[in-house]
């Protein structure tokens, strides 16, 4: 099975190149070949590729950046996205595309089930929201996978962060009132490649949530990062509405995962063990 896979720098697509089975063959594609902020580009890409199903694992993430680049992060997350699906629909070549819960208000305390309705608090949300839509709307088989609070040993994420402040400090503040389920790189990257396995054997196209088990605040998440790196660092948690930030942030990120479980077979990833992993390659590095 031949796989294009968009976005080849980002967390999730460095997990699927190195996670991929034999039998499935990834080819990555990154901004030079094609730039997201230039939709037709993806479409001309997408067009020649020779591939029985699209990964998209591009995306701009910067969630504060979106706030003052509007267009750049609705041309990637929405406007490409929408290309990317015509171009799968018209060749029949399945898509799964990687989305986040971002999508959702943040209020309440209950897991967020995949129907729930959607009203995203910021720029970024509503872009990758509208790319969900385009998606579905563009008639192409699809499985799109929400996910939240990523991290790995590539890129930016909280984990690389927690270890970068935390060098010098003895307490840190950390805000304890967003709740979500930190999710590996690598488990998402499982869930993609299993997702395009499902599509080619005509697997029903769905939107399903992925994100690591147990949820925690992320003060829970830095404790949990420090005392498995035994750093000797005092967590102190403080409320969102005390470290404002240009995009606002849902509060409740809980996804429920049932559904994955139930039609695809993919549990809910342990955060704990993997956080393990992720520290020892780090620490190795
Ligand atoms: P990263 O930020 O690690 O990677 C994003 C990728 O998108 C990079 O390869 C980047 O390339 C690429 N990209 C950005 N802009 C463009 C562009 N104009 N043209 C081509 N490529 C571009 O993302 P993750 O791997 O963490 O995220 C993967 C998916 O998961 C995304 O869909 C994201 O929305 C979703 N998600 C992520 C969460 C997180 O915590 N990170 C949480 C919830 C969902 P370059 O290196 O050239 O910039």
């Amino acid at each position: 099975m031949k796989i294009a896979l968009f976005g080849s720098t980002g967390q999730v697509a460095q997990e699927v190149r190195r996670r991929a089975p034999n039998e499935v063959a990834v080819k990555s594609y990154g901004r030079d070949e094609a730039d997201f902020s230039i939709p037709e580009h993806v479409s001309e890409l997408a067009s020649k590729l020779d591939v029985d199903a699209f990964i998209n694992a591009a995306a701009f993430t910067a969630v504060d950046g979106a706030e003052m680049h509007k267009e750049t992060a609705n041309a990637v997350n929405h406007l490409s996205v929408a290309k990317l699906a015509e171009v799968s629909a018209r060749r029949a070549i399945p898509l799964v595309h990687i989305s986040t819960d971002y999508v959702f208000n943040g209020n309440g305390d209950k897991p967020w089930t995949t129907d729930d309705p959607k009203e995203p608090l910021n720029v970024y949300g509503r872009s990758k929201l509208a790319g969900e839509k385009a998606i579905v709307k563009s008639g192409a088989r699809h499985i799109i996978l929400r996910t939240s609070w990523v991290f790995s040993v590539h890129g930016n994420n909280f984990v690389k962060t927690m270890l970068r402040v935390g060098k010098d400090k003895s307490t840190l503040n950390v805000v304890a009132d967003q709740i979500g389920g930190p999710t590996p790189a690598a488990a998402i990257a499982d869930a993609a490649i299993e997702a395009a396995i499902a599509l080619r054997r005509g697997a029903p196209s769905g939107t399903y949530h992925l994100s690591g088990t147990p949820d925690v605040s992320w003060a829970d998440f830095a404790r949990e990062i420090f005392h498995q790196s035994r750093m000797e660092i005092q967590v102190l948690d403080i409320l969102t509405s005390s470290y404002p930030t240009p995009a606002k942030r849902p509060l409740n990120s809980r996804l429920d995962c049932r559904a994955i479980q139930d039609d695809l077979g993919i549990n809910r990833p342990q955060w704990k063990s993997h956080l393990a992993e992720v520290l020892e390659e780090l620490a190795a590095k």
